[in-house]
């Protein structure tokens, strides 16, 4: 039989009708929770997570504002925007859209984000207020959301073998550190594979639950997946496609088709953890507009 689909559409929208009704309880309160998403350049992807995420938020009644900045903007210019809107007592979440140009350090860009109003989750503190298990931080948003798509999908985490691809600062490292918290829906036990793991099949195929997020298309074979396993898919990949009109389409890092017919669920992408992204991004919006009138 093949595997059950975990609806990441439907879960997201889940998760949106909660998000919209903590904004209504805030705004009954006075409060208009409100985000600035900063862009630099142009760079296409990057343009288009942005009008989404805009638009999302306006959807559920969170305010919001895009400030576009030229691609040579000087990094010390950035860094006084964003000390302009950390000050602004009116925005309560920013964000600040990656990839940035190559002259700009995102370490030192996150580190700038006043911790409060990292929606993100990428600042130091919230970091290590992730691997130290306390919750008044803000989470990576991928990975929390891949977290909310298992416990709304009733996948035990509790003793599971998770098998996680990809080591990467936004979505392998935060997604190890929250399935490994001593809480309920965490204690699992963690593999974190990478480029230089040896054998990467013989661990992937012991693991009750396999979370692939390397971006390498269809890189996760039915061979290396352990029958019944969940099978998360987070890997967005542009592949060559003559048929479609931009000429190519976007892809996993999961061999769809094959390891639906072995795993026991499976998420599709599109459709899987991308929703979640944006729904979880949401909630932290509302909550650090929350937070901010205690
Ligand atoms: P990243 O920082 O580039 O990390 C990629 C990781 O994959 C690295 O740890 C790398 O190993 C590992 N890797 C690369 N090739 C490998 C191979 N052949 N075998 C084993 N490991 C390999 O990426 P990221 O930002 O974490 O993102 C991961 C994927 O998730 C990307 O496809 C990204 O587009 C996608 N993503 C999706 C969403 C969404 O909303 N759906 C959000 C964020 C990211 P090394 O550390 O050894 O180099």
């Amino acid at each position: 039989m093949p595997a059950e689909i975990i609806d990441g559409t439907a879960i997201a929208e889940e998760v949106h009708r909660e998000t919209a009704a903590r904004v209504t309880a805030l705004k009954a309160r006075g409060i208009q929770p409100a985000v600035t998403f900063v862009r630099v350049g142009e760079d296409p992807a990057s343009r288009a997570y942005v009008s989404r995420k805009h638009k999302k938020a306006e959807e559920l009644g969170i305010r919001s504002d895009t400030i576009v900045l030229d691609e040579k903007t000087p990094e010390a210019e950035l860094l006084a925007l964003i000390a302009r809107l950390n000050a602004d007592p009116a925005i309560h979440g920013i964000l600040i859209q990656a990839p940035l140009p190559s002259h700009i350090r995102e370490q030192t860009v996150f580190a700038t984000v006043a911790p409060h109003k990292d929606v993100d989750g990428f600042h130091p503190v919230n970091v290590g207020k992730l691997l130290l298990g306390d919750d008044s931080g803000f989470r990576p948003c991928t990975p929390a959301g891949v977290h909310h798509l298992m416990i709304r999908s009733g996948v035990e985490t509790r003793g599971a073998e998770v098998a996680i691809v990809g080591r990467g600062n936004i979505v392998g490292k935060p997604m190890a550190a929250i399935l490994l918290q001593k809480a309920p829906h965490c204690d699992a036990t963690i593999t974190l594979l990478h480029s230089r793991s040896r054998d990467i099949p013989a661990h992937t195929r012991r693991a009750d639950i396999l979370i692939a997020a390397l971006g390498k298309a269809h890189f996760v074979t039915a061979d290396m997946v352990k029958p019944g396993a969940c099978v998360i898919d987070v890997g967005v990949n542009r592949v060559a496609d003559p048929a479609s009109p931009r000429g190519y389409r976007l892809t996993g890092d999961v061999d769809f088709e094959k390891v639906r017919a072995v795993a026991g669920k499976i998420t599709p992408n599109p459709g899987g953890v991308g929703p979640m992204t944006i729904a979880m991004l949401m909630a932290n919006t509302a909550r650090a507009a929350a937070m901010a009138h205690p």
